[in-house]
């Protein structure tokens, strides 16, 4: 466990338990590195049948597309900072790696969030819907904790996209990753 956090853990008005500043936090500043037992994915779909839970509480990270971080086991205070459509943190995965980052300065009893924005697969049922609702209460809250349809039919665009120009050439270049949840689906 770290010391020294700029944050503790607290209830939360959005969900369980919640990270809240105890000190000013300046933008820009690296607020906590998210970490856990690194698995794979098919690990964590074996550790967690989304069947069987009426509402997501796992601690699942996508790191890529071999690893997934599960603080559940291994994990810190991170695993307690909630989402928001409204965020004042944000993630970023560097050299397998994830760390929270704060978008904006952050008062003294200020919770801290990040927009989780899960992967779809395109077919999340209604079931998936009500697992992943949001109830961040934020202003333009999209309702769900898994990322806008925007943003999925942009990945799937810019995925095809890849995918063409990889068939025209032999070397597809680097390959830029944002840092985001897992999107577990039944
Ligand atoms: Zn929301």
């Amino acid at each position: 466990m770290s010391t020294d956090l700029a944050f503790e853990i607290r209830d939360s008005g959005i969900a369980g338990k919640g990270a809240f500043a105890i000190r000013p936090i300046a933008k820009g500043e690296r607020v906590i590195e998210y970490v856990g037992e690194r698995i794979t994915h098919q690990e964590a779909d074996r550790r967690y049948d989304d069947d069987s839970m009426d509402e997501h509480h796992t601690f699942l990270f996508t790191v890529s597309s071999r690893t997934v971080i599960d603080a559940t086991s291994q994990g810190n205070e991170s695993r307690y900072i909630n989402h928001s459509c409204e965020p004042n943190c944000e993630s970023e995965i560097a050299r397998g790696r994830i760390f929270i980052f704060a978008l904006r300065d952050i008062a003294v009893g200020e919770e801290l969030h990040y927009d989780y924005a899960y992967q779809r697969s395109g077919d999340e049922t209604a079931k998936d819907e009500a697992q992943y609702r949001c109830r961040c209460g934020t202003r333009t809250c999209r309702g769900s904790i898994m990322e806008a349809m925007e943003e999925f039919h942009r990945r799937r665009k810019e995925a095809q996209r890849k995918k063409a120009a990889a068939r025209r050439s032999a070397a597809p270049g680097g390959v830029t990753q944002r840092a985001e949840r897992r999107t577990v689906s039944g």
